[in-house]
C-alpha cells in the first residue's frame, strides 16, 4: 500500500469508485481507493439497479442524463459488463395536477436534450399492456430509463480506474483522519496511513461518521428501503415473446411505486409513507453485506394499489423481499463538494440514486478538484447548500418527509412542513397575527403574504395563480403608492474588517470599493468570468465594511473567501447570520416614515441613494441603506435582534397616517420582476458571464486586478454566448415558474429562469436566457404547461425605467 497519495478516497461503492475513474479521467494519477470491505460492500451491492432522468432540478437531470450515457463507455475501457437493460420507462399519472407536472418535465427535456414524449393512456397500454389505463389520464415516456447489474457496474468503474493508473485497498478500514498544518492530512488505516493532499468522504452508509471524524455532522440519514421480486409471470414471457424485448419501466405515482422486468418476473419497489430511518445516530461499523427485516405491513396499502392499477402483480407469487439502507439529505439531492472551514476535505455522498447520478457526482466532483470548477451548475448538489441549522433532527424530519415524498409534486407556491418552524425571529409571532403565511427561506421562517381579516392565511398550492394573488397585489400596490414594510432577516450580512480588507474586497469583486458612507453593488467572478456572488457593500469607516447577499449561498460565499483569504491575519470576516436581522421601507411615502423615527436629516440632499450611514432610528442603533430589491424608494434597516421588535412597531406607529402595509418575499419578487432586476440562483449562477446577465455595469476593468478580470475582459470582446432578457408574456391564468423552454420560431433557443405576475404593471413576466443575436427579435413562444404563449422582449424596465424613482 502507498503511504502517500494525492487523493485518498474512501468507500468503495458506485460513488466512490466514479469518483476515482473521473479523477484519472481528468488526468490525476496519483489516487488511491481505500474500502474498509470489498467494493460495493454498502448500500450498493442490493440495489435495484435502476436509472432514469427524472429529477426536479433540469442540472441534477443533465447530470442523470450524462450518466446513463457513460456506462457504454465504461463497458468498453474496462471490459466488464454493467448488465444493461435500457428498456424506456413510462411515468403514469392518476390526476390533472400530475399530468400538469410531467408536461413541465417534457418541456424542461426539450432545451436539456433529453428524450421524453408525453402520451395518451391508450398509447401507454400499447407500450405496457399489464396496466389498467382507468386509474391513470396520462403518461410520459423516458427513452433513457433502464437498469444495470450494481456490481458490474461499480466493478467496471473500477477496473477502468485502475487501467488508468489508479490504486485501490480493499479490506482497509478508515480510523482516523488529521490535518496537518499546511493543509494536507493523514488518513489512518488498519493497514498503515497515507499522507494526502486532498481527502474525499465517499462513505455512503457511513459517511456520516467517516464526517465526524474530521469534527462535522453531515445532513444525512439513511431509511430503509423494500423492494419484492415476483416469480415468473405468463404475462412478461407472453409480452416478451410478442414484442421481442422487455417490459418497459414503470413509476406509477399514485402507488408510489416503482417498477421493472426482472428476468420472467418482475420487481417492484415502494418510497411508502410509513418510512422508516436506519441507524438514526449511528451507523455500526460492523454492519456487512446484510440485509435487513423485511416488512410488508409497512408497504401494504402501496402493494393494494398498485395490484388494482395491474391487476396480473396481484395473481404473481412474491420469490424475495429486500431490504436494506441507503442515505438520503434533508432535500433529496447528493453532497458534492469541498467542506467550507476544512481545508481540501471533499465530500461525494448522501447520494440516493446511485446509477443515475453516481456519473455525474464523479465527474462534477473530479472537474472541480482538477480545475477548481465543476464546470457545470452543480448547485443543487453542492454540499454548501445546507447551513448550521441543518442539525441531526432536523436532517431525520426532513429526510422522512423527502422519502415519502419521492413520488409527490411539489407545487411552486408549497411549502413543506417538517422541521417547521425551525429558525424564527422576534416578529415571528407579531406576523403570523397579521396574517403572514411564512415561507422557509435557509431555515428561516420568512412571511410571504399577509391574508387580511377574514380571508384564511393559507396557500392553496397549484400550479396556477392561486388565493394569494389579490393580496400579493394589494400589497405591491400599497407599497408602490404609499409605503410598505417587509422583514428582510433572511438577507445574508458579513462584515470585513482590517487593514487589509479593502484590497481583499478589490481583489474579490469587479467593481470598485466605494468611499466611507456609500454603497456600491458587485458581481463576484470565478477565475472563469462566471459570476458566483452578487452583493451589496457598503464603506462604514476605514477598515470596515459590511456587506450583504443571498442567504442560501453564505456557506458558499464563506468558502470562497475563506480560500483566498490572505494568511497574514490582515482580513477578518464575520458572518453575523442572525446576528443582524432588517426591516425595509419602500414607497415614495417612505422617506416620511424614516423623517419620523430620527431627528437626523434624511432629505434627499443629505442621504442619497446609494447612501450608507450609522444612525438611531427609533432609538434603537441601527445601519441604514438607502436601496431596496423593490426599485423604489426605500430603505433597508439593520438592527441587533433585540431591538427588532422595537424598530418594526415604531415603523407601523410612524407609517399608519401613511397608510403603511405590510408585505412579504411574494410582493418582493413581483416588485422586482417589474424592474428588471435578476436574483441569485435563478438568473445569477455559475454558468453564465457578467456581459451575459447584464451585469457587466458593475464591473470596472479600469481598477486594480481582480479574479476574473481576464475572463471578463475576453467575454467583453467576444460578448458572449447568451443574454438574460425579460419577457411579456401572454399568459392566462399561470404564469412562468422558471425551468420553461424558449421558442424561436419553433425551435428551443433558450430558458427561463424565473417569473411571475408583476402587479403593480398588470403584466405577467419572464426572465431567462436566449442567444444574444436574437436579443433584436421579437417573436419568441414560452411552453407554460404544455400550451405555447407568445412572449415578446421587454428592454427596459416597466416600472420606473430611468430609476427616477429610487434616486428622488
Ligand atoms: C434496496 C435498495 C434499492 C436501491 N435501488 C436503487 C436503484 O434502483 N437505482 C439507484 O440508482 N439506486 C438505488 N439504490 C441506492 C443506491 O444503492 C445508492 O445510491 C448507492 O449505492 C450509493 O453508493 P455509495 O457509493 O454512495 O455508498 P455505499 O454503497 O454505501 O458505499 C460506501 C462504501 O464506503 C465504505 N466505507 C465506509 N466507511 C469506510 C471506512 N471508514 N473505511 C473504508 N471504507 C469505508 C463502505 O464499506 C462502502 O462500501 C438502492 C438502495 C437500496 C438499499
Amino acid at each position: 500500500m502507498k503511504t502517500s497519495a494525492r487523493v485518498v478516497v474512501i468507500g468503495g461503492g458506485v460513488v466512490g469508485c466514479s469518483v476515482l475513474y473521473h479523477l484519472t479521467k481528468a488526468g490525476w494519477k496519483d489516487v488511491v481507493l481505500v474500502e474498509r470491505d470489498i467494493l460495493t460492500s454498502g448500500s450498493t451491492w442490493h440495489a435495484a439497479g435502476g436509472f432514469h432522468t427524472l429529477n426536479g432540478d433540469p442540472n441534477v437531470a443533465k447530470l442523470q442524463g450524462y450518466t446513463i450515457g457513460l456506462y457504454d463507455e465504461l463497458e468498453k475501457i474496462s471490459g466488464q459488463a454493467c448488465g444493461l437493460h435500457r428498456s424506456g420507462g413510462l411515468i403514469l399519472a392518476d390526476t390533472p395536477a400530475r399530468m400538469e407536472w410531467l408536461k413541465m418535465a417534457h418541456a424542461r427535456a426539450k432545451y436539456l436534450g433529453l428524450e421524453t414524449e408525453i402520451l395518451s393512456m391508450a398509447e401507454a397500454k400499447k407500450l405496457n399492456p399489464l396496466l389498467e389505463e382507468k386509474y391513470f389520464v396520462g403518461a410520459m415516456l423516458d427513452a433513457a430509463d433502464g437498469n444495470l447489474d450494481p456490481e458490474g457496474t461499480t466493478h467496471a468503474y473500477a477496473k477502468s480506474a485502475r487501467i488508468n493508473g489508479a490504486e485501490i485497498y480493499q479490506g482497509t478500514k478508515v480510523t482516523a483522519i488529521t490535518p496537518r498544518k499546511d493543509g494536507s492530512w493523514d488518513v489512518k488505516t488498519d493497514k498503515g496511513d497515507i499522507h494526502t493532499e486532498y481527502v474525499i468522504n465517499c462513505g455512503g452508509l457511513w459517511a456520516r461518521e467517516i464526517g465526524r471524524m474530521v469534527g462535522i455532522e453531515l445532513p444525512v440519514l439513511a431509511m430503509e428501503h423494500m423492494y419484492l421480486v415476483t416469480d415468473d409471470m405468463k404475462e412478461v414471457t407472453d409480452f416478451n415473446k410478442e414484442r421481442g424485448h422487455e417490459l418497459p419501466h414503470i413509476i406509477d405515482f399514485k402507488s408510489e411505486v416503482y417498477m421493472r422486468q426482472e428476468r420472467s418476473g418482475l420487481v417492484l419497489g415502494t418510497y411508502e409513507q410509513a418510512c422508516k430511518p436506519w441507524q438514526p445516530k449511528q451507523t455500526p461499523w460492523e454492519f456487512g453485506r446484510e440485509l435487513l427485516q423485511p416488512d410488508l405491513d409497512r408497504i401494504a396499502p402501496n402493494l393494494e394499489m398498485v395490484y388494482n392499477h395491474f391487476p396480473a402483480l396481484a395473481k404473481a407469487g412474491i420469490k424475495r423481499v429486500i431490504n436494506g439502507p441507503f442515505t438520503f439529505t434533508p432535500d433529496g439531492n447528493p453532497l458534492v463538494g469541498p467542506v467550507q472551514g476544512l481545508k481540501n476535505f471533499w465530500c461525494a455522498c448522501g447520494v440516493m440514486a446511485g446509477f443515475s447520478q453516481g456519473g455525474g457526482v464523479g465527474l462534477a466532483l473530479s472537474q472541480w478538484m482538477v480545475n477548481g470548477d465543476p464546470g457545470f451548475d452543480v448547485w443543487a448538489m453542492d454540499i454548501a447548500r445546507f447551513g448550521e441549522w441543518a442539525t441531526r433532527a432536523y436532517t431525520n424530519e426532513k429526510v422522512r418527509e423527502n422519502y415519502s415524498r419521492r413520488f409527490s409534486i411539489k407545487f411552486p407556491n408549497e411549502e413543506l412542513p417538517a422541521a417547521r418552524p425551525h429558525q424564527t425571529t422576534a416578529l415571528y409571532d407579531t406576523m403570523l397575527a397579521q396574517g403572514a403565511v411564512m415561507g422557509d427561506s435557509w431555515g428561516l421562517e420568512t412571511p410571504l403574504w399577509f391574508a387580511p381579516k377574514g380571508t384564511e392565511a393559507k396557500d392553496i398550492i397549484s400550479f396556477h395563480r392561486s388565493n394569494d394573488f389579490p393580496h400579493v397585489k394589494a400589497e405591491v400596490m400599497g407599497t408602490r403608492n404609499g409605503v410598505g414594510v417587509t422583514e428582510i432577516a433572511n438577507f445574508a450580512k458579513y462584515a470585513f474588517t482590517g487593514a487589509g480588507a479593502e484590497a481583499f474586497l478589490s481583489r474579490m469583486m469587479t467593481n470598485k470599493m466605494p468611499r466611507v458612507g456609500r454603497i456600491i453593488l458587485t458581481p463576484m467572478l470565478n477565475h472563469n468570468g462566471k459570476l458566483i456572488g452578487d452583493f451589496t457593500i457598503a464603506k462604514a469607516k476605514d477598515e470596515l465594511f459590511y456587506m450583504w447577499g443571498s442567504s442560501q449561498a453564505q456557506k458558499y460565499h464563506m468558502r470562497w473567501f475563506e480560500q483566498h483569504l490572505p494568511d497574514d491575519g490582515s482580513v477578518r470576516i464575520e458572518r453575523f447570520d442572525m446576528g443582524l436581522v432588517g426591516l425595509s421601507i419602500a414607497g415614495p411615502k417612505s422617506r416620511a416614515v424614516l423623517q419620523a423615527l430620527t431627528d437626523e436629516d434624511v432629505s434627499n440632499a443629505a442621504f442619497k441613494f446609494m447612501d450608507h450611514r450609522s444612525m438611531d432610528i427609533a432609538n434603537t442603533p441601527a445601519l441604514i441603506n438607502r436601496v431596496t430589491y423593490t426599485g423604489d424608494l426605500g430603505y433597508e434597516i439593520w438592527v441587533k435582534p433585540d431591538f427588532q421588535r422595537r424598530l418594526y412597531e415604531k415603523i407601523m406607529q410612524a407609517g399608519k397616517p401613511h397608510g403603511i402595509v405590510n408585505f412579504g418575499m411574494r410582493a418582493l419578487l413581483s416588485m422586482r420582476l417589474e424592474k428588471n432586476f435578476p436574483t441569485w440562483f435563478r438568473e445569477l449562477r455559475p454558468i453564465y458571464g457578467a456581459a451575459e446577465v447584464g451585469l457587466d455595469r458593475f464591473i470596472d476593468m479600469t481598477k486594480n486586478d481582480f479574479i476574473g478580470l481576464k475572463a471578463a475582459q475576453e467575454e467583453k470582446k467576444t460578448g458572449g454566448k447568451l443574454r438574460r432578457v425579460s419577457f411579456i408574456v401572454d399568459a392566462s391564468d399561470c404564469d412562468v415558474l422558471g425551468d420553461e423552454p424558449v421558442f424561436h420560431k419553433g425551435k428551443v433557443v433558450g430558458w427561463v429562469t424565473s417569473g411571475g405576475y408583476a402587479h403593480y404593471v398588470d403584466k405577467s413576466l419572464a426572465q431567462g436566457y436566449i442567444p444574444k443575436e436574437l436579443v433584436g427579435d421579437d417573436e419568441f413562444e414560452i411552453e407554460i404547461i404544455g400550451e405555447m404563449r407568445k412572449a415578446r422582449i421587454n428592454h427596459d424596465p416597466l416600472f420606473d425605467p430611468k430609476g427616477e424613482k429610487m434616486r428622488s
